[in-house]
């Protein structure tokens, strides 16, 4: 079995949509390279005010890295949705992915009820897992198109 925890947490970076592409790139990185090490995989979701994560691995790992993300001063009131134990990764190919929502995937938030902002304090796990299993096939149909196209 295969530990899943998803949280929500509130933002604190201040800037505009580019300050945060830089913060997600870095936090996007440095999660790789943790992420890799500690056989963690997941989806970080990025909605203007709030992070959404899926996080998941052998338990203590995931309860670890948890601990640590929750102390990082680059967001707030970081609140579990669920924790439960699954058959196996749905996230397999990725120690981290993530996506900011920008208008070229606002159509798959719609897919899945998501026509305003998030509010992750309404939002079930399943919901989550839904949405970021579509965001990252669409990351994945763009890479293969810029490999083909490269
Ligand atoms: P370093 O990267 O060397 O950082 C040392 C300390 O400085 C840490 O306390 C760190 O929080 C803090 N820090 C580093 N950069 C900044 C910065 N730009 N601004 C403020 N403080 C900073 N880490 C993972 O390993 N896996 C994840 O999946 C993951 N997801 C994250 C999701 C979110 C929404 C956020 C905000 C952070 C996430 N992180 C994740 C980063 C995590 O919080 C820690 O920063 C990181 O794991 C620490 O890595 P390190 O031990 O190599 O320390």
């Amino acid at each position: 079995m295969i530990h899943q925890l998803v949280y929500y947490s509130r933002n604190t970076v201040p800037g505009g949509d580019r300050a945060m592409l830089t913060n997600m790139r870095e936090i996007l990185s440095i999660s790789q390279r943790n992420n890799s090490r500690d056989g963690i995989t997941g989806f970080l979701i990025f909605d203007k005010t709030w992070f959404v994560q899926i996080l998941e691995g052998e338990r203590a790992r995931v309860a670890g890295t948890y601990d640590r993300i929750a102390r990082d001063p680059r967001h707030a009131a970081a609140t579990i949705v669920n924790v439960r134990d699954v058959p196996g990764r749905l996230f397999p190919n990725w120690t981290m992915g993530g996506a900011m929502r920008t208008p070229e995937v606002q159509e798959i938030y719609l897919q899945h009820g998501f026509g305003g902002p998030l509010d992750p304090t309404h939002l079930k796990s399943d919901q989550v897992v839904g949405l970021a299993l579509d965001l990252q096939a669409f990351e994945a149909g763009r890479r293969h198109g810029l490999k083909l196209a490269g």
